[in-house]
């Protein structure tokens, strides 16, 4: 069986770790941190994320610790409803949408992973600094936590090591600095009672001022009887460094929400509560023209890092993980098995990173508030009509690998859930 080594334990690491065993292999995980703590805020894992989790047996405690998504609503800068959505089951797919809490589901594979796979598969401490590899074999600089060096052979390489990919670098020197795109968001979880029935996502705002998401995350979070709420706000400012565990400050950011008024929550009060805010700068990589480097292949972020919108960047990650434990289990050239990994991947996927750049169903708010010139409206239907909104929705759906039942057939999909109980 092929010696393969994976850089990176994040979810796409672990998860292609699990895809791997599940054909047979198995893979050496080396990992920079000494410690795997559930860090980060919440994920919207789309239902072929779902469908990607129940393949890999972990369909129950994923349902344990996630909350599944029943509907998607949007608003204006004012609160006022533009259009709505049910998710996953309830819009007749087969699989779940679920929001998750991003550590969570990394612990949730990083368990797996052990009782699979064994303890020792995975090696914390460990950072890779780079790769040199000949005809039959990757040799990989290691650093220890303690500042000692080694150097490990094996015979592939997979790397999953995140939005700052040393191998990345090391594949490819030629490629430009990433950019700020102007845009920070402020990442954050309250502990609160349900918002509406505990299972919506909200999206809130003129997008030309700023744009607010809110989901739950966690039920009974901690033994506290309350949900965990995440919510992430855009706005431009200043460029901050690239890191996910750069924490921040809300206070300048509540009063751009003082027009805002839903009747049955206060948003501003959510952002006031709120346990933790961290700040992540939207920053643009550019979509690679490759991923292969002879036996040395990128994967997850490492390969396509995308704005941390919809939770596509964790989906997509455990759809590689699938794919190339495939190519790997088909073809027993490993250069081979990557490049038709590559070529199976990368065009699409490099798509929706260019997507995610722009605003994908989003746009709807920014042209409601265009259309309206900023102000309250008296009859949506007469701003944004039903179908044409319908429209866009589909589009974005079957951009990102899950087309919505019915559409093709001409069912109405999206509605307003005005006079419904809330
Ligand atoms: C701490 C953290 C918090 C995050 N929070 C969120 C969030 O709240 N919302 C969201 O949408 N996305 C978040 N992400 C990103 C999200 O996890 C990824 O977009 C997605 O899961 C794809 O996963 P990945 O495994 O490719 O990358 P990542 O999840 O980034 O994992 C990469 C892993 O590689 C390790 N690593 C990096 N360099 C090296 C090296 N040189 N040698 C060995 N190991 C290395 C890192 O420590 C990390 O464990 C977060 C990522 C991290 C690391």
């Amino acid at each position: 069986m092929l010696d393969i080594a994976i850089i990176g334990a994040g979810p796409g690491g672990l998860g292609t770790a699990l895809r791997l065993h599940q054909k047979g292999f198995r893979p050496t995980i080396y990992e920079t941190v000494q410690e795997l703590k559930p860090l980060g805020v919440g994920v919207d894992i789309k239902v072929y994320g779902t469908k990607e989790i129940e393949e890999l047996g972990l369909l129950d405690e994923f349902r344990a610790m996630s909350v599944d998504a029943v509907d998607s609503i949007f608003y204006n800068h004012y609160g006022q409803e533009i259009y709505a959505e049910k998710c996953g089951v309830h819009m007749g797919y087969l699989h779940e949408q679920r929001f998750v809490h991003r550590g969570e589901l990394q612990m949730m594979f990083y368990r797996a992973v052990i009782e699979r796979l064994g303890e020792d598969a995975v090696k914390l401490g460990h950072r890779v600094t780079g790769y040199t590899q000949d005809a039959d074999s990757v040799t990989l600089d290691i650093v220890h936590a303690d500042g000692r060096s080694e150097r490990v052979t094996h015979e592939a390489v997979i790397a999953v090591d995140g939005i700052k990919s040393p191998i990345r670098k090391q594949m490819h020197p030629e490629l430009a600095e990433p950019e700020y795109s102007g845009i920070t968001m402020y990442r954050g979880t309250t502990l609160r009672e349900p918002i509406r029935n505990g299972h919506t996502i909200l999206h809130i705002g003129d997008p030309r001022i700023s744009t607010m998401i809110i989901y739950p995350i966690a039920d009974n979070f901690e033994g506290s009887g309350k949900q965990l709420i995440n919510w992430v706000v855009e706005v431009e400012a200043e460029e901050t460094i690239e890191d996910w565990n750069q924490l921040g400050s809300i206070d300048d950011v509540i009063p751009l929400y003082d027009t805002v008024d839903i009747d049955y929550f206060d948003v501003q009060q959510l952002m006031r509560d709120a346990r933790e805010v961290y700040l992540f700068p939207l920053i643009r990589h550019y979509p690679l023209d490759n991923w292969v480097d002879g036996r040395v292949v990128l994967l997850g972020d490492a390969a396509h890092a995308m704005y941390p919108r919809g939770g596509n960047g964790v989906c997509q990650a455990i759809v590689d993980a699938r794919v190339i434990a495939e190519k790997l289990a088909e073809v027993d050239d490993p250069h081979e098995a990557f490049k038709a990994y590559d070529d199976e991947r990368r065009v699409p996927v490099n798509r929706i990173v260019d997507n995610m750049r722009g605003e994908g169903y989003e746009v709807i708010r920014r042209m409601v508030a265009e259309r309206t010139e900023g102000k309250p409206f008296d009859d949506i239907e007469k701003v944004l009509p039903l179908a044409e909104a319908d429209e866009i929705f589909s589009k974005y759906h079957a951009l990102v690998g899950q087309p919505r039942p019915g559409f093709e057939a001409g069912e109405a999909t999206g509605y307003r859930t005005w006079g419904e109980t809330k």
